[in-house]
């Protein structure tokens, strides 16, 4: 072992300090698994301390650093830095307080998204930020992609979901950002953090808003005969005044795949399906029924279903949730992408999407986050084919282009990582990306941590991604 690790091995005992080829592979990549790189090793820190030290001797020996929870990033966010040190946080996994009365939990970095809403459950409070990955994905990913779900439209981002972070800066030295109370004074120190991607510092120790649980949801199920019309009805439901807990859309091949995947019951003849779904106290849910039920016989929908009961609801769910990964069965590959347009913008947008699909001769399936004008266009290939994975990335880049122009952004929740930090100039000026250039040298003048994602580097890869995460395809997570 080289001198510099062996000083790790004062810090970590060995089980805990990962250096032999075969315990570095299953960190050699994330859920973006077309991108490798290998680590000079892996820690497994327990403590915050433990942290203060392996970033303080990452300072010392200017070793770069990833940060890493449960790996789930599909932009290649958590692949390690070749020849760096990993800091996986899963470890770091425990509940540290839990307060009713102030609706709030102090989680470490490495607790997993659902169980905090599973440790609420008895307060009558939940969690609200759900990435579909929330079985797995860790609340330190979370705040650094700014994670979302199908339930953020109304509720916000994991931004919103915040308080305060406990965060060790690639110097060593630990801040606090933010805190307990819901107002704060001077700049938003905590807002720069969360999305940050890794980096600016290690989260620690993270404090979380808790919401109480909605009495009563309405969900309604309806089909249209155009994937823009179906498009154009979720900016009228907003437009309507209207703030559902969820608005979600799927396509033809979508509902095909999922049909096929988990019979759901879905129109099979629509061109597209929206989904919308009321939550909230009953009386006012109620009243909103109605009001919804008026916007979409207004919007062109040929066919609406409202569920009766619980079991009804989570059969229209779980078409929808089964809709990302079903899509593996129509092709033997896939590049999935992440653009947002404004909610205004989605009729044009998906239109375009149809336009473009034609124009490169490639399948599109469109599963999507539509209240939040977070689009996952699926770019049907076969890798096999000669020429078939270049034009899909081709496809991909101008379906980015396209959300950009539309005044949206190259990513909504997935992060920009390694995957898109290509496309970073379609959205911001030099000047923009010096600027934040600048921020992240004030913090870290050596870029040692996350070094070389999100700032467009020269050899920055075409985005791709083939088939499904290991455990979306054993059924434990699926993808939005
Ligand atoms: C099947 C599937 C479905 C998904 N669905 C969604 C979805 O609906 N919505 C969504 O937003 N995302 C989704 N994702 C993407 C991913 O799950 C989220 O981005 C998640 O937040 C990543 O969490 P993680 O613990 O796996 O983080 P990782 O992948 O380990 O890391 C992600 C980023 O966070 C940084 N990081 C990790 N921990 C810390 C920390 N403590 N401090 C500072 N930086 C840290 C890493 O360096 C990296 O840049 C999905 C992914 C898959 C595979």
């Amino acid at each position: 072992m080289n001198p510099a690790l062996s000083e790790l091995g004062r810090i970590y005992p060995p089980e805990r300090l990962l250096v032999q080829p075969g315990q570095l592979v299953p960190y050699e990549s994330d859920a973006l698994t077309a991108f490798r790189a290998r680590p000079l090793a892996v820690v497994l820190p327990e403590t915050t301390d433990e942290v203060v030290q392996t970033v303080a001797w990452c300072a010392r020996h200017q070793v770069p650093f990833v940060a890493r929870g449960s790996g789930t990033s599909l932009s290649g966010g958590s692949l390690p830095i070749e020849g760096g040190l990993v800091i996986g946080l899963n470890r770091m996994n425990r509940l540290l307080r839990l307060e009713p009365k102030e609706r709030l939990a102090v989680v470490q970095p490495g607790f997993i998204n659902l169980d905090v809403s599973r440790a609420a459950e008895p307060y009558g409070l939940y969690y609200a930020p759900d990435p579909s990955s929330q079985p797995v994905s860790t609340i330190g990913g979370n705040l650094a992609f700014n994670s979302g779900g199908a339930h953020c439209l109304k509720y916000g981002m994991t931004s919103n979901h915040v308080l305060a972070a406990k965060v060790v800066l690639p110097d060593a030295e630990v801040v606090e950002l933010g805190g307990e109370s819901l107002e704060s004074v001077g700049p938003d120190w905590l807002g720069l953090f969360v999305g940050s991607e890794g980096l600016l510092g290690i989260a620690v120790e993270i404090t979380l808003r808790l919401l109480p649980k909605p009495e009563k949801y309405h969900t309604v199920l309806a089909a249209y005969d155009s994937l823009e019309r179906a498009g154009n009805a979720v900016a009228a439901v907003v437009a309507s005044g209207l703030l559902p807990g969820a608005m979600e859309i799927m396509d033809h091949l979508a509902i095909e795949a999922a049909e096929a995947a988990v019979r759901a019951g879905y129109p099979m003849d629509a061109r597209a399906l929206l989904i919308v779904e009321l939550e909230g106290e009953a009386p006012q849910v109620e009243a909103e029924a109605k009001h919804l039920e008026a916007v979409i016989a207004a919007s062109g929908a040929y066919e609406v279903r409202v569920a009766r009961d619980a079991d009804e609801r989570a059969k229209i769910w779980k078409g929808r949730k089964a809709a990302f990964s079903a899509v593996g069965r129509l092709s033997p590959d896939y590049l999935v992408q992440d653009g947002v347009v404004p909610r205004s913008k989605l009729g044009e947008a998906l239109g375009a999407i149809e336009g473009l699909s034609e124009r490169y001769g490639l399948r599109v399936a469109n599963v999507f986050h539509a209240g939040d004008g977070n689009l996952h266009p699926l770019i049907l290939y076969d890798g096999k084919v000669e020429g078939q994975l270049e034009r899909a990335e081709a496809l991909a880049g101008e379906i980015l282009r396209l959300c950009v122009g539309l005044g949206g952004s190259i990513t909504g929740e997935h992060g920009v990582g390694m995957e898109k930090r290509a496309y970073m100039p379609t959205m911001f000026s030099q000047d923009d990306l010096e600027c934040m250039r600048r921020i992240r040298l004030s913090v870290d003048p050596h870029e040692l941590a996350n070094r070389g994602k999100m700032f467009p580097g020269d050899e920055a890869p075409a985005p791709r991604h083939s088939g499904p995460h290991p455990l979306e395809r054993a059924g434990v997570i699926s993808r939005e």
